[in-house]
């Protein structure tokens, strides 16, 4: 990923601290994902402070401590390493995984899986790019 989109995420959230190691494709993906887990964060607070103010104290919502260990892609698609989830921020993470499946890594377009022994998920007009720039 260029440096100034890395940049751009970690400056629009903090949660993020990590390299990211994925194409330009699947920056909106990746922005996606962390304002939804930034969402959730927030959700379980308030919920969590209306329950002490309401001294319902039974089953209190843990807040989430994400931390990201590395966003990378594997065989074609996006790979997410975290710790500090709760259920809902791992489907969220499932969901973003899941998409970058059907989006190409390159430029954002709707793209597939391709290649043999190095798998790259891209669009007809980027895989294109690459089979005749190859050796
Ligand atoms: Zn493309």
């Amino acid at each position: 990923m260029k440096s100034e989109l890395a940049e751009k995420l970690r400056a629009n959230h903090s949660i993020l601290t990590q390299y990211v190691g994925v194409g330009d494709g699947w920056y909106h993906i990746i922005d996606s994902m962390l304002t939804c887990i930034e969402y959730e964060i927030r959700h379980v607070e308030t919920n969590r402070a209306w329950r002490i103010k309401n001294n319902q104290l039974t089953d209190l919502p843990e807040i989430p401590q994400i931390e990201f260990c590395d966003i990378k892609e594997k065989f074609g698609t996006m790979r997410v390493h975290c710790t500090g989830t709760n259920a809902r921020i791992s489907g969220i993470i499932s969901m973003a995984e899941a998409i970058s499946c059907y989006t190409c890594e390159d430029c954002g377009n709707i793209g597939k899986p391709r290649g043999k022994n190095w798998i790259r998920t891209q669009c007809n007009e980027c895989f294109v790019e690459r089979e005749l720039t190859r050796d």
